[in-house]
């Protein structure tokens, strides 16, 4: 049927199962817009990640098909469309409204750390909502296994929501990227706008590596907090999502 959404390697569609009449989304991979290695094992990952995965605020991929010159996910249709436009739509959530969101976005993320997957892409538009206000996460394209002696180097997802350490180059674990990117769409809910933002990309890795942002005073203290330690420059210092999950 009609596509509904751009993907990087090809188009999102909606489909639906003739037998049954169950609407799908199905997002298509052309084999030839692929051009390197790099992108050729992250498809690869996301293949193998996506069926692993199975919670209630992720989304559920049923089946992915392969031919000669194509991959295809075939997903649960999520009707609701991207947080991302939700929070334009409505300029900035409330806190009470905002709150929601995040806890379903916490428990999906804290079932892949435990599970020992990072998503590394965590942004707005790969947070869908479907017709009951129901979180579901898309795209585990940048996603990895992690280990908690073995380090990541590599800079993954959009620069907006990228941890300082990763745009310093610098070695990571993988939970703790995850969080900072939840800290940027936590602001972004409340706020309707990024905590970093700059038209030059060296501008914009400035401040983000002296965490140079500013929170509205009309924020409530506890989510002041709550911000601050989850946009801790210093990885190690930054609060762990366990704790993101006990805070108010
Ligand atoms: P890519 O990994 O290539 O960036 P995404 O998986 O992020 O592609 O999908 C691109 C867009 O397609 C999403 O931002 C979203 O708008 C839409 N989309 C993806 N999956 C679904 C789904 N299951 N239901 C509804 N829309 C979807």
């Amino acid at each position: 049927m009609e596509t509904i959404g751009q993907g990087t390697f090809g188009k999102v569609k909606l489909a639906q199962h003739v037998a049954t009449g169950e609407k799908v989304a199905i997002k298509i991979i052309e084999k030839a817009s692929v051009t390197n290695d790099t992108q050729r094992n992250s498809i690869q990952r996301e293949i193998r990640l996506v069926q692993l995965l199975h919670h209630r605020h992720i989304v559920k991929v049923y089946n992915v098909l392969e031919d000669a010159s194509t991959v295809y996910f075939i997903m649960e249709f999520v009707a609701g469309g991207e947080l991302f436009d939700y929070i334009v739509e409505n300029l900035s959530l409330s806190e009470w409204e905002a709150r929601i969101f995040f806890r379903q976005i916490l428990s999906a993320i804290d079932y892949c750390h435990k599970n020992s997957i990072i998503h590394r892409d965590l942004k707005p538009e790969n947070v869908l909502i479907d017709s009951n206000k129901c979180v579901k996460i898309i795209d585990f394209g940048f996603g990895n296994t992690f280990h908690r002696d073995k380090f990541l180097s590599t800079f993954c997802g959009s620069p907006f929501y990228a941890a300082p350490e990763m745009i310093a180059g610098k070695r990571y674990v993988g939970p703790e990227v995850d969080v900072w990117s939840l800290g940027v769409i936590l602001y972004a809910m409340v706020t309707g706008s990024l905590p970093f933002d700059a038209p030059a990309l060296p501008d914009l890795f400035k401040l983000i590596t002296n965490a140079q942002y500013k929170i509205p005073s009309k924020l409530s203290p506890d989510l002041t907090d709550l911000i601050r330690r989850m946009l801790t420059v210093d990885a190690k210092r930054r609060i762990k999502l366990s704790e993101v999950i006990k805070s108010k």
